[in-house]
């Protein structure tokens, strides 16, 4: 979604929204980690550090609700988020994986915390050694997220919807990636005022280790020729990551530039490149790191977070879809206990599970995570046709999406007849309406045994029978309900070893 243009929307038609405020896109502050720099002066002594293989890296994700449970990040959001971010390092040739389950503190201070000091509190509460940990909240000190190189990422729920890149953007930071307009930050540009050839900034809290977090730190960024002439040495160091000043959200034009005209400290004018996951363009603007970047994120994983990479492909690929096998087709069961059963996905360790009333889930019953191919929905408000879907993932892959809808109508469970002995045998509805089907669920131990299953009025007439030998434990009869009178009917079912009887109630069609 294009927040900058929601919140524009939004305010113009709701004047109180504008006392909300629109996240900053980032809050992590200046800093050229030491390693970049050591980088960038000594390529020599990272040659080692190519290579062209897919590298995984672990990520350990956080999602913080307040202290009564309440506000945290869905895992269908997560699931989202993370396909995204897959997605755009997937260029970089940098796949990532979740190293355990996901974590789920509660803390309303952490949930919305109000400057980033709490936000290290919380990270250093809460990280897990060797790997890239990401925390969800509500709000991070105001930002869409920020990266603490030695700490982790916190990422706003509203800056990580399925098109966003901030997650991508801090996790850029993680692996020392600065902005292109470093030095900017905090400043506003302005074309009428002669553009500097330094900028001083502040990068408290943002040192590559937590032991330099006091004083205020101040250090000095060249500003960004058109020219090239300093590109090495200027701003974010990389030649290939065009000047930029703009330090605040801003929309590109149509080809991704912006639509304001910049000028540098020689009067020549340029567009900043919104395409560049690590500018403050729209989301819908970036989509890309430049080859310098990508040269530089993989050497930094392959020298400085090597505890972070796991050899070859930890998790496989999701190589097909579940099939949802019952309940399906609106088919009639109790609203007690309801089991629902799919096939498996290959390569899918884990399902999301939704039940809903809405055939857009935007209300939910159940959304939870199982690894089985089952789940029982234990109570469902009855008379109501319900839809439930599962989303097949495993911790390395998490793009696959929702299956199509199956539905079932819950009815109420005293509508539910059983037999006097303990055989397992059930069968619904017991009040059974002209054309509706009548099911029947059958003990294991009369499974593929040839029954007669006979139906009596009040007076004791046989008005229909037949002949079946059931081969699964859930059957359906079509009865011609609609040709009998309103009573009350008697069902006999014989098998070679039991026979039982049960009523049930027929409103006929007469
Ligand atoms: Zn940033």
């Amino acid at each position: 979604m294009n927040k900058h243009l929601l919140f524009k929307a939004l305010a113009l038609f709701f004047p109180a929204f504008l006392h909300a405020q629109e996240p900053h896109p980032c809050g992590t502050a200046p800093v050229i980690d030491p390693w970049l720099l050591e980088y960038k002066q000594h390529p020599e002594q990272f040659a080692t550090a190519r290579s062209f293989d897919t590298l995984y890296a672990g990520v350990q994700v956080h999602l913080v609700a307040r202290n009564n449970g309440t506000g945290r990040f869905t895992v269908e959001r997560l699931l989202d988020a993370f396909c995204r971010l897959n997605l755009d390092f997937q260029p970089a040739a940098v796949q990532f994986f979740l190293k355990n389950d996901w974590t789920t503190p509660n803390n309303t201070n952490w949930y919305n915390h109000s400057d980033i000091p709490e936000g290290i509190e919380m990270m250093f509460e809460n990280n897990v050694p060797d790997a890239l940990n990401a925390y969800f909240v509500g709000d991070p000190a105001g930002n869409c997220g920020y990266n603490l190189p030695y700490a982790g990422v916190a990422i706003a729920h509203q800056c990580a919807n399925p098109d966003d890149h901030t997650w991508t953007h801090e996790v850029g930071h993680a692996l020392t990636l600065p902005h292109p307009f470093i030095g900017w930050e905090g400043k506003v540009y302005n074309f009428a005022v002669p553009t500097p050839d330094t900028l001083t900034y502040d990068y408290t809290y943002f040192h590559s280790t937590p032991d330099t977090i006091v004083p205020a730190p101040l250090d000095t960024a060249l500003v960004e020729r058109l020219d090239g002439s300093n590109c090495g040495i200027a701003a974010d160091l990389f030649c290939d990551t065009k000047p930029d000043y703009l330090s605040y959200r801003w929309n590109c034009d149509n080809n991704g530039q912006s639509q304001v005209t910049l000028k540098d400290q020689n009067g020549a004018t340029f567009k900043a490149d919104g395409t560049l996951y690590m500018s403050y363009a729209d989301d819908d603007c970036s989509n890309r790191f430049s080859d310098e970047q990508i040269a530089t994120l993989r050497a930094n994983l392959l020298t400085q977070k090597t505890a972070w990479l796991h050899p070859g492909a930890p998790y496989p690929d999701i190589s097909g879809a579940p099939a949802l096998l019952s309940p399906n087709g609106g088919e009639t069961v109790p609203a007690v206990d309801i089991p629902l059963h799919w096939s498996p996905a290959p390569g899918a360790t884990h399902y999301l599970v939704q039940v809903s009333r809405f055939s857009n889930y935007v209300v939910k019953n159940y959304d939870l995570v199982v690894t089985d191919t089952t789940f029982t929905a234990a109570t469902l408000l009855p008379n109501y046709t319900y839809y439930w879907r599962v989303r097949p993932f495993n911790y390395g892959h998490t793009c696959a999406s929702f299956t199509e809808n199956a539905s079932f109508y819950a009815i109420p469970s005293s509508s539910v007849g059983g037999l006097a002995t303990d055989d397992n045998f059930r069968y619904y509805p017991t009040r059974l309406s002209p054309g509706q089907q009548l099911t029947l669920e059958i003990p294991a131990d009369w499974l593929n045994q040839t029954a007669e299953c006979r139906f009596f009025d009040a007076t004791g007439r046989l008005v229909w029978q037949t002949r079946l030998t059931p081969g699964a434990e859930k059957i359906t009869l079509s009865l011609p309900s609609d040709e009998w009178q309103a009573g009350i009917y008697r069902m006999v079912w014989t098998n070679s070893t039991v026979s039982r009887s049960a009523t049930l109630f027929c409103t006929g069609g007469q």
